[in-house]
């Protein structure tokens, strides 16, 4: 179906047809406004890459000993997740203190024990039913032959983004602008073995499905690839126009008012031979009907290698990827209407 939309879109140029169409992308467009957009500039400037560079050091040190899904080092990672929001009184959906989302060893394959997606929220005060789920995985590949992976920007930095998104929204909050929808930063395991925990997430929602207005998954926003060397100001954007034409505008728009990033559309073509689309946990969401955005730097040199250490990574850049991310979150957390999913 939306291959249908756009392609007759294209083939009747000049025509009736193609006017209306663009007139109701010009509606769509016209309705994303963002109210207090002062105010939003302020509180992402609370999105810092000192405090960035500092969560991701943490999470990718040898104290973690790679993440890998079961093993001491994720449960320590989860650890300090879970005290990082107590820390910051940001609470958790499932009961006070009670922040994982246990996950049984009889769910995995082969040797993997045991693990937990991690979550906290923050209510809405209008629509506390409604939700984003912002994610990223928290988990990596762990120790092979002595070495440690540690996953830096894999997905260290997709980790301390959202940290520092929930952050923001806590500090909005208290300044009494607290989102109208509630927001979920949900930490995710098992992703380097086959999206686990998102597909059990999906299977075992906290929040319902059909009240989960949209994904925005992070998972490596921290470096460069190759072809962006020369303008490192971009980040790609997949999966953004495939559920809902509305989410597509409203990224772009989000942007435009706040960050001027590029956002590179090459990796969303559904001829994308790496199809990344499907790769990571934004997938499992879109199964189920949820508008999802998928952001990544692409690959490079150091990924799924022991290399993929913190002291690659562009932290002014996570810093300015990570505010366009939280800016969007803002616009679908407090619009007036809920976005539509108008291309299932
Ligand atoms: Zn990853």
């Amino acid at each position: 179906m939306k291959v249908f939309i756009f392609a007759s879109a294209l083939s009747l140029v000049g025509s009736c047809a193609t006017k209306r169409y663009s007139e109701k992308i010009q509606d769509i467009k016209d309705n994303i406004v963002f109210e207090n957009s002062q105010q939003i500039k302020e509180i992402s400037k609370t999105i810092d890459s000192s405090e960035l560079k500092k969560l991701v050091y943490d999470l990718s040190s040898s104290e973690f000993q790679g993440r890998k899904t079961g093993e001491l080092g994720y449960h320590k990672a989860s650890n300090y997740i879970k005290d990082y929001y107590i820390n910051e009184a940001i609470s958790s959906p499932l009961g006070e203190n009670n922040y994982y989302q246990q996950i049984p060893e009889s769910f995995f394959s082969d040797d993997i024990k045991s693990s937990q997606n991690v979550i906290s929220y923050i209510k809405g005060t209008e629509y506390p039913d409604e939700v984003i789920i912002i994610s990223a995985h928290l988990d990596h590949e762990g120790v092979k032959e002595d070495q440690i992976y540690y996953g830096a920007d894999d997905n260290a930095s997709g980790t301390a983004a959202l940290m520092e998104i929930a952050q923001a929204f806590k500090i909005a909050q208290k300044k009494g602008f607290g989102p109208k929808r509630s927001i979920a930063f949900l930490h995710l395991t098992g992703e380097e073995i086959g999206l686990k925990g998102s597909t059990y997430y999906t299977d075992h929602p906290v929040f319902s499905l059909k009240n989960t207005v949209a994904n925005l998954n992070i998972d490596m926003i921290g470096r460069v690839d190759e072809k962006h060397i020369e303008n490192p100001e971009y980040i790609y954007v997949i999966g953004d126009d495939r559920l809902s034409t509305e989410l597509h505008y409203i990224s772009e728009i989000a942007n435009d008012t706040f960050t001027n990033l590029e956002l590179d559309y090459e990796l969303n073509k559904e001829s994308d031979i790496n199809r990344y689309y499907y790769r990571s946990d934004h997938y499992n969401f879109a199964l189920k009907g949820v508008p999802v955005i998928f952001y990544f730097n692409g690959e490079h040199e150091d990924y799924h290698k022991p290399t993929d250490t913190p002291d690659k990574i562009n932290y002014p850049l996570l810093q300015k990827r990570t505010q366009l991310i939280f800016t969007t979150a803002w616009y679908l957390a407090n619009s007036k209407n809920r976005i539509v999913a108008d291309k299932k």
